[in-house]
């Protein structure tokens, strides 16, 4: 099983919003020497559906909040079009908290160091449903389950379903491009990754309205 989805032992106890303010002064690897703030993460807990993205840019490090930038905007967008709103619907977060400089991909020794942040997050929040936002989200959570020629290109819109410790009922992970990816692909003709995700986002939302419906009857 994913790292992500154990609870680390010194984190076992805490509430979310003390591992937080832990993660707020966290210096476990280079990248908080040039952050402006951590970038923690957004929305609520626990929560049905729950996205990792990459890692803070510019706009995302003077904030504080995670995608509020350019690809944030088209993020949002591409939610609320199958009805998933920000903050209340959804949580989201990165797999690192502070901002690789120039926006570079983060190391994976930086992923490495930033993971039991992540872990806390998803254990505290318990998604049904995740959602991987490009090529590092995708490596660190689903990477044993890969093959050498599974990229984000070949995975994404498929369904990967994970035995996970806080709920009977298997976890569904879904890679999906990066919004940043789509803003440098503008086509949203027939097979472009735009049309791609929208047909993604598609199947996110029946999903999700399954589970919901399912909460419903229960
Ligand atoms: S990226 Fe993560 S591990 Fe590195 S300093 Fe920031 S919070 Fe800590």
């Amino acid at each position: 099983m994913s790292t992500y989805f154990q609870l680390p032992m010194d984190l076992a106890n805490l509430p979310l919003d003390d591992i937080r303010a832990q993660a707020l002064q966290c210096r476990r690897c280079h990248l908080c020497e040039t952050r402006t703030q951590v970038v923690f993460g957004q929305g609520p807990v626990p929560c049905d559906i729950m996205l990792i993205g990459e890692g803070p840019g510019a706009d995302e490090d003077a904030q504080g909040i995670p995608f509020v930038g350019r690809a944030g905007q088209l993020l949002t967008k591409i939610l609320e079009s199958v009805d998933i709103k920000r903050p209340t619907d959804i949580y989201i977060a990165n797999t690192v908290k502070c901002r690789p400089p120039e926006n570079r991909t983060p190391f994976p020794s930086e992923i490495e160091a930033c993971a039991d942040w992540l872990a806390a997050q998803i254990m505290h929040i318990q998604p049904r449903i995740l959602l991987l936002a490009g090529t590092p989200a995708l490596k660190s959570v689903l990477g044993d389950q890969l093959g050498p020629h599974d990229t984000i290109t070949k995975v994404r819109g498929r369904w990967f379903k994970l035995t996970v410790p806080y709920m009977q009922e298997q976890l569904y992970v879904m890679p999906i491009f990066h919004p940043s990816y789509l803003l440098r692909n503008a086509s949203r003709d027939v097979g472009s990754p735009k049309w791609q995700t929208w047909q993604d986002m598609k199947e996110v939302q029946g999903a999700l309205n399954f589970i919901r419906k399912a909460k419903v009857e229960a």
